[in-house]
């Protein structure tokens, strides 16, 4: 069916080999964190932490909202989940100091959309690839803004010459319709299946 050729195309053209579809960037944000959850619960790592990014917005679901330290969007909804570490952007030494054997992932945006259009050097994305190799951490990027085309690439992380293990996308996907999806690879989408 349609959903399906969209999805082998989406593979074809990304890292990633598997889709889910969603509703909404949130969702698909939503859909990538339970990735990142449900892959240490089937190693049995107690990995339970999430790096986030001063400036960074990944939606209004209360995940979402958690992983974001902006008080204009989670004003009114306290206490958020507690699981997620929000550090400077574009920093080596302050991912260097918050890394531990807790961190389960970096979720960051490649561009930040809502922070200002602020884009992620190519040179931290670079490190941050090698950190979550090197610490046996996911990296999930958040490209619901930055993604589908508008960064001149398909998915901006291509700028940067690396890969995620799972990847949101909304927005231009839909083109203006409700659609988002959370991409990911075979291994790290591994606990869903
Ligand atoms: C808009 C946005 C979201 C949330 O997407 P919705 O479709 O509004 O739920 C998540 N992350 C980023 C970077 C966004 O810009």
């Amino acid at each position: 069916n349609t959903q399906e050729i969209f999805a082998k195309e989406l593979c074809k053209k990304t890292f990633a080999d598997k889709v889910f579809f969603t509703n909404s960037g949130a969702e698909a944000i939503e859909c990538g964190l339970k990735v990142v959850k449900s892959y240490w619960n089937l190693k049995n790592k107690n990995k339970k932490n999430i790096i986030t990014f001063k400036g960074a917005f990944h939606g209004r679901t209360f995940a979402a909202l958690s992983a974001q330290k902006n008080k204009k969007y989670s004003e009114g909804f306290t206490p958020l989940l507690s699981c997620f570490r929000n550090i400077p952007f574009n920093d080596d030494q302050a991912l260097n100091k918050n890394i531990n054997k807790e961190t389960a992932a970096i979720l960051i945006e490649p561009i930040q959309g809502e922070g200002g259009i602020k884009p992620a050097t190519l040179q931290f994305l670079k490190y941050i690839r090698d950190v979550c190799d090197k610490n046996n951490i996911l990296l999930f990027l958040d490209e619901v803004q930055s993604g589908f085309g508008r960064s001149g690439k398909l998915y901006s992380y291509e700028w940067a010459k690396i890969k995620p293990d799972i990847l949101a996308t909304a927005k231009g996907i839909g083109s203006g319709f409700p659609l988002g999806a959370c991409l990911a690879t075979t291994e790290a989408s591994r606990g869903m299946i």
